[in-house]
């Protein structure tokens, strides 16, 4: 979690500057400034088709934005010399849908990135695979394909998976909808011992009660637009906005 002393300049680890994105005449994303610091866990929030998705998938590159800018670590993402494949490297993206190579154990999934992208010597990644998996609680699975594991099992060898390229950045975009209720625990856990160890993140999520445990600042989207921003505390008991109080409204009483 973020602590930012006073009188020391703010760093930030990634910050959008106007960013929009249309699908043809169709703007999913308008004039969106996002600042996170480093080691700051900010939780999009907000009604399906705000453009929580498409933002998140801006950040690494996966869209291309219509025009802004997004700053990563210094580098601008957005501007002609970009060396994508490399900035990728350093922003880790876990989905809904935990996309691991079939063919592959868990232990394979999670070695394959320090072999082939870092091109780490195998005992390296068999050593790194190996912590990861044990990280995510998973050590006795190591051997076990995707086929053979729950859908909870499944993401957190997705977790360990984009974490054995060591991240400086992870996004997370609603990384436990996919699954049952009785495997919603031990992802979001995983997720929290992350934000515990001070890893900036970038999470979409409808788990009301971990935003709240978890984020150092809830962002409101709606219509392709920041809404409302700030510390859980004030978003859940005083959302200052109309749209964030319905927002918020709804899914509470979707959760019951
Ligand atoms: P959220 O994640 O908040 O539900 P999205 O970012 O997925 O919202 O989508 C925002 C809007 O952009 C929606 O209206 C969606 O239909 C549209 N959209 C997303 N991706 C595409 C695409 N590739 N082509 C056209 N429209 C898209
Ligand atoms: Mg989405």
């Amino acid at each position: 979690m973020n602590t930012v002393a006073l009188n020391q300049p703010v760093e930030y680890l990634v910050r959008t500057f106007d960013l929009c994105k249309s699908f043809g005449s169709l703007a999913v994303l308008r004039n969106v400034n996002l600042e996170v610091r480093l080691g700051e866990v900010v939780v999009l929030i907000g009604p399906s088709g705000a453009g929580k998705s498409t933002l998140i998938r801006c950040l690494n590159r996966l869209e291309t934005p219509t025009s802004g800018r997004i700053i990563f670590d210094g580098h601008d993402l957005t501007g002609a010399k970009v060396d994508l494949p490399s900035m990728r490297r350093q922003i880790g993206m876990v989905f809904q849908h935990f996309n691991l190579f079939p063919h592959m154990t868990a232990f394979q999934n999670v070695m394959e990135g320090p072999l082939t992208v870092l091109r780490q010597p195998r005992d390296v990644a068999e050593n790194v695979a190996h912590n990861l998996l044990q990280k995510v609680g998973l050590a006795a699975k190591s051997k076990s394909y995707p086929s053979e594991l729950s859908g909870g099992q499944q993401q957190r060898v997705a977790i360990a998976r984009a974490l054995a390229l060591r991240p400086k950045l992870m996004l997370f975009d609603e990384a436990t909808s996919a699954l049952d209720p009785e495997l919603v625990t031990e992802v979001l856990a995983v997720i929290r011992q992350l934000a515990e160890e001070g890893m900036t993140m970038v999470i979409v999520s409808h788990e009301m009660g971990f935003c709240q445990r978890v984020a150092d600042r809830i962002i409101m989207m709606d219509e392709g637009t920041i809404v409302e921003d700030g510390p859980p505390s004030a978003i859940f008991s005083h959302p200052t906005q109309d749209r964030t109080q319905r927002f918020l409204k709804e899914i509470l009483r979707q959760e019951g």
